[in-house]
């Protein structure tokens, strides 16, 4: 099935590279870049390469390479930015504050009494 949608989706567009971003990890499957209005400084969206727009339309055999690529990023994430903490998070579906219909992993860094906690 063809599941890859650049016309229609931003997150698509920077996987194709017609839209810049900064990139922090890449594999076959998953693309991590910059978020472009950052909680705090290094947050990190992580997308399959792939669109699926919840998380839970992401074939189980795929999700498991969805998931081996967050666990790279999130220890990247934080040595990079050099905090003991991270929080990760995904906005599942329109209610629950999702805005790019890709779905997308959150990697906040966190330290202790920055404010930024959802
Ligand atoms: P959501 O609310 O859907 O969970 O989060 C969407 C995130 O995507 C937001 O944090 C927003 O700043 C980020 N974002 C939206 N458009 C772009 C873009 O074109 N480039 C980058 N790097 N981030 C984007
Ligand atoms: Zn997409």
């Amino acid at each position: 099935a063809e599941t890859h949608m650049s016309d229609d989706c931003i997150f698509c567009r920077i996987v194709d590279g017609e839209i810049p971003s900064r990139t922090v990890y890449e594999d076959d499957a998953a693309l991590a870049f910059l978020d472009a209005n950052p909680l705090t400084m290094g947050h990190t969206l992580v997308v399959p390469k792939d669109h699926y727009e919840r998380l839970d339309d992401i074939p189980a055999a795929e999700a498991t390479d969805f998931y081996g690529a967050l666990h790279e990023v999130v220890p990247a994430v934080e040595d990079a930015l050099d905090v003991p903490a991270t929080t990760v998070a995904v906005n599942n579906g329109e209610a629950a504050g999702q805005e790019v219909p890709h779905v997308h992993a959150h990697v906040v860094p966190r330290s202790a009494d920055d404010g930024a906690g959802p």
